[in-house]
């Protein structure tokens, strides 16, 4: 008798590199594609991240065509979907890469026990996967730079290439609608051409990871698993510097996914308790400013206005923005990870809350509450003559270079020129950043002292 395999695809659209897809294509004659679209996710997404997941599993589906098949697309609750189309299909096994947000960790747990554990569960998110680097004490890493070093010790083989079982056709409820292109050229063959662009400029990457735009943008492939991360540090390599400084980013990737998987609670509670209660302000107006990019300080503006227009913000951006909610504006760091959770395109709970945590001070090797990012000094300095302000804050597009930073010190002969009515053209700033940060120091000193 014919053996039966599905492979459930999740944050793993590609057809190499993915050993759920390798071992399933080896081990059975025939195998059903799957991808389910959940609502519990789907709804979550904003249109960026939802289109460019359409466009990935159109390619997906592409792919699985050169090889006879199809991409069964259903929508629904997995816990229902897959035990039925195992019924449907008579499956033996079902194969999928393992994942580790709290979420997914239970709704796995849920299919698993639909399915009597005729399932099995593959590595392929990670160069090494959570829980395969642990202390002595068989504990997560809770410091970076230990984690690295261990995780650089460690080889990182290739996954197996697939097999030649048949790939069935059936192309099930079919894709949810695209609102409208991707903003990226989809699929593996995308991941590889973006890869093929980055590797011209890898070897300056020690000096311009800093930079606004000379990273390797990869992050949203590794989010859909359109490039498998083991694959991603072959092509790469170790031999200059820049290189294996961008095989350290690869490991602050899985160092937060060991994290997630070791301690799930941390995707709401603080990580270190002896931050003790931050008194967090509650204030709809400034977070809303936020959001929209209007708080006055031209470089948190044009990356909150990037996240909305792109989904993508660079990381030096990032950090940025996220100090200034936590910090300048003493907001809650859930509030700002609720917002880039639903609009980046690389959105991933486990990135997203290792990230925030860190800004905050409340992660595992957190920054100190005292780093605390000036949103002027950090504008002078990555982004020098003021494009990247001027793309995405229009208003302040005809400012000279040295005052584009903070308008608000600009003399008024200087706006007029420029056509800038500060308060109505573009708003001024909503908080004074050197009385915010003092603030700021207090809170989190007191809270530090009350919590230790
Ligand atoms: P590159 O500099 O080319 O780095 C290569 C890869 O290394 C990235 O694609 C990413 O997978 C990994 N990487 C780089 N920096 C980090 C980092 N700080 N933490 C973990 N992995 C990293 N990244 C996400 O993928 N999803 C998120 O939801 C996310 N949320 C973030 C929230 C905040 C507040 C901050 C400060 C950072 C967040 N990051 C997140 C991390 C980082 O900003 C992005 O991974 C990076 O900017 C993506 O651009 P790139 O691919 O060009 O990066």
């Amino acid at each position: 008798m014919k053996s039966k395999g599905v492979v459930w695809f999740r944050k793993d659209l590609r057809l190499t590199d993915n050993p759920a897809w390798s071992r399933a294509t080896t081990d059975h004659d025939e195998v059903t594609a799957l991808f389910v679209v959940d609502p519990a996710l789907w709804d979550l997404a904003g249109d960026n991240r939802r289109n460019q997941l359409v466009a990935h599993l159109a390619a997906l589906d592409g792919d699985l065509a050169s090889c006879g098949g199809r991409l069964r697309v259903y929508r629904g609750d997995p816990v229902k979907v897959l035990p039925d189309l195992a019924r449907q299909v008579t499956a033996d096994l079902v194969h999928w890469n393992t994942d580790v947000s709290p979420y997914a960790a239970r709704r796995d747990d849920a299919v698993r026990n639909a399915l009597q554990n005729r399932c099995v569960g593959h590595p392929g998110s990670w160069v090494h996967p959570p829980g395969s680097i642990q202390t002595s004490s068989d504990k997560a890493y809770r410091v970076f730079t230990h984690f690295h070093r261990a995780w650089d010790q460690l080889d990182r083989p290739l996954w197996a290439t697939p097999g030649e079982a048949r790939v069935l056709g059936d192309h099930g409820d079919g894709l949810p609608p695209a609102d409208s292109d991707p903003l990226m050229p989809p699929g593996a063959a995308g991941a590889m051409h973006r890869l093929a662009q980055f590797l011209d400029r890898v070897d300056r990457y020690r000096s311009g990871r800093h930079d606004l735009d000379s990273t390797s943008r990869l992050s949203a492939d590794l989010k859909f698993g359109t490039i498998d991360p083991r694959r991603l540090a072959a092509e790469v390599g170790e031999r200059t510097a820049g290189r294996r400084a961008f095989l350290r980013q690869l490991a602050w990737r899985d160092f937060y996914g060991h994290l997630m998987a070791a301690y799930p609670w941390t995707a709401r509670e603080d990580m270190r308790p002896e931050v003790g209660s931050i008194p967090w302000r509650t204030d709809p107006e400034a977070l809303e400013a936020w959001k929209t990019g209007t708080t006055g300080y031209p470089m948190v503006d044009a990356g909150m206005r990037q996240l909305l227009a792109e989904g993508w913000m660079p990381n030096r951006v990032r950090m940025m923005v996220a100090s200034f909610l936590v910090k300048d504006l003493l907001i809650d760091w859930r509030e700002g990870e609720r917002h880039f959770l639903r609009f980046l395109v690389d959105g991933d709970p486990a990135q997203n809350v290792g990230n925030w945590q860190w800004v905050a001070g409340t992660g595992a090797d957190a920054a100190p509450y005292s780093r605390i990012f000036n949103p002027v000094t950090q504008s002078r300095r990555f982004d020098h003559e003021g494009w990247y302000i001027k793309r995405w804050v229009p208003e302040l597009r005809r400012l000279p270079p040295q005052v584009v930073h903070a308008p608000w010190e600009a003399h008024a002969d200087v706006l007029e020129a420029a056509g800038v009515r500060l308060g109505s053209e573009y708003p001024k700033p909503i908080v004074d950043h050197p009385e915010a940060r003092r603030e700021a120091l207090a809170a989190f000193e007191a809270a530090t002292a009350g919590g230790a």
